[in-house]
């Protein structure tokens, strides 16, 4: 008999303290999960699901347009936000009581509480107002927005959590940043009929991806009349009237807008926990030290998902989730695997994209062919969008190994998924080119690209 309340006590029900949770209970694990918020995390609640419908709904924006060229008309089309809201909220609700039942179902306790850490096993539970001990502890706690504090008026912007339960949609939104969160809500707002600018401090937004997909993306979302303003931070932010403002930007310019986006980044959810109390070390950007295992510099004190600021995706924290639990409760030691992850931004149109960029074939392997298509789809013959594709394959000329493919276009994510697979297997070139073309598709042109691309001198 173990001389504490529970064998894991995990701190944080999103997808890695949940998927880690349910596996060791399942392994015959005493299982408590404390969660302050929501149970399902940021993935569920206010991240990947409810993102992905306000993508769908800002979709039908365009195909409403495109739908004229294959003889479509409608002559009153309105857009009504309160309704998607709604729908979202009864949705995630949903998934919310899925999660919680999968969790109870398994044996797990539930603590509907903030958890602090008091000692190496001893957890407190503000809602209850009391401790709870543990063998081993799992930090789940994920990550939260950061704004950039430093700047007058920072408060008055709102983050993706808010961006969930505005009460109405605003005329023009401002957006800070060229990273996911900010090139997705961009095309967001504006696919719902919102006037959107977009300030990047740096030389092109999605800088960690192939410079290729940057360039395609910012052409795209300037086609669908996004503006884009590169090299250039917010200084302030001033509160005009009830409804606008006005964000001075450090290029001496300024532009006046109804809401503010901060998607600067995410920092990992560790302030106020006491983690120190158990003598856990932290990174600089606050994030739990870990080791291969997700062991925390603490032996029994583990750590998953964005709070440990390795690779922030929610099917990575899964994998984390899953190779703890069978580490620790399964006696089967096991890493997570983080070559050739698939990664997609819902931009509009999608980009998905896996393996090496090219800058970064380049930095590793001593000759790299590139292949490379742009094509307007066949789809937007008859709709008039003027919306291209781009695919690019990067591939190692001394082995013929396909070291990575971007796609830039509809069903982007999708084809990814399933490039993946082979890819990470260690498909070649000419293993693409034997695979007949299926007609007409997009992705086609994954298997017809035949000629090395080489750049203008
Ligand atoms: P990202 O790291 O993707 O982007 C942050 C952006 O903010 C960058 O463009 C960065 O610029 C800029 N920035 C950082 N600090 C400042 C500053 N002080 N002033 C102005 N700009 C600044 O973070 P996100 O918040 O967009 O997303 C967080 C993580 O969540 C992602 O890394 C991703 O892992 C995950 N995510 C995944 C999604 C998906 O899979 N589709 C969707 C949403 C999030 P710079 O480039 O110069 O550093």
């Amino acid at each position: 008999m173990t001389q504490f309340d529970y064998d894991l006590f995990t701190i944080g029900a999103g997808s890695g303290g949940v998927r880690a949770s349910r596996l060791a209970a399942n392994y015959g694990a005493k299982v408590g999960v404390a969660e302050e918020y929501r149970v399902g995390g940021t993935c569920v609640i206010r991240g990947c699901v409810p993102k992905k419908f306000l993508v769908y709904a800002s979709e039908y924006g365009h195909g409403f347009n495109d739908a004229k060229g294959y003889g479509w008309s409608a002559s009153e089309l309105s857009f009504d936000w309160t309704k998607l809201i709604e729908n979202k909220d009864d949705e995630i609700d949903r998934l919310n009581g899925i999660y919680i039942r999968n969790l109870k179902n398994a044996g797990a306790d539930i603590f509907q509480s903030r958890a602090t850490l008091k000692d190496k096993h001893t957890v407190h539970l503000e809602a209850e107002g009391r401790d709870v001990t543990a063998e081993k502890i799992l930090v789940a706690t994920g990550g939260a927005p950061w704004t950039d504090s430093s700047i007058p008026g920072h408060d008055l912007g709102v983050t993706s959590n808010d961006a969930f339960h505005l009460e109405k949609l605003p005329k023009h939104v401002v957006v800070a940043g060229g990273g996911y969160i900010a090139i997705e809500f961009a095309c967001i707002f504006k696919g719902l009929g919102c006037d959107v600018c977009l300030v990047y401090r740096g030389e092109d937004i999605l800088r960690y991806f192939d410079t290729d997909v940057s360039v395609q993306v910012h052409s795209e979302m300037k086609r669908q009349g996004i503006r884009i303003v590169t090299q250039t931070k917010f200084e302030n932010i001033e509160q005009l009237n009830d409804d606008s403002k006005r964000v001075h930007l450090t290029n001496g310019t300024h532009i006046d807008t109804n809401m503010v986006f901060w998607a600067v980044g995410r920092k990992p959810a560790t302030g106020g926990m006491g983690l120190e109390n158990a003598g856990v070390d932290l990174d600089k950007s606050g994030a739990v030290k870990v080791d291969e295992y997700s062991k925390s510099s603490v032996e029994n004190i583990y750590a998953v998902g964005d709070v440990t600021d390795r690779v922030a995706l929610t099917p990575v924290a899964i994998r984390e989730g899953a190779a703890f639990a069978e580490t620790c409760f399964n006696n089967n030691p096991m890493k997570m695997d983080y070559t050739f992850i698939p990664k997609a931004v819902f931009s509009q149109p999608p980009v998905g994209t896996v393996g090496y960029a090219e800058h970064e074939a380049r930095h590793e392997f001593k000759n790299i062919d590139i292949y490379k298509t742009n094509f307007r789809a066949m789809k937007n013959m008859l709709s008039g969008s003027e919306e291209r594709v781009l695919m690019k394959l990067v591939v190692d000329g001394d082995t013929d190994r396909v070291l990575g493919c971007h796609i830039v276009g509809d069903g982007a994510a999708e084809m990814i998924q399933c490039l993946a697979i082979a890819i990470k297997a260690g498909v070649t070139k000419k293993q693409f080119d034997e695979t007949v073309a299926l007609h007409p598709t997009i992705a086609e042109e994954l298997v017809t690209m035949r000629e090395k691309f080489t750049p203008k001198m």
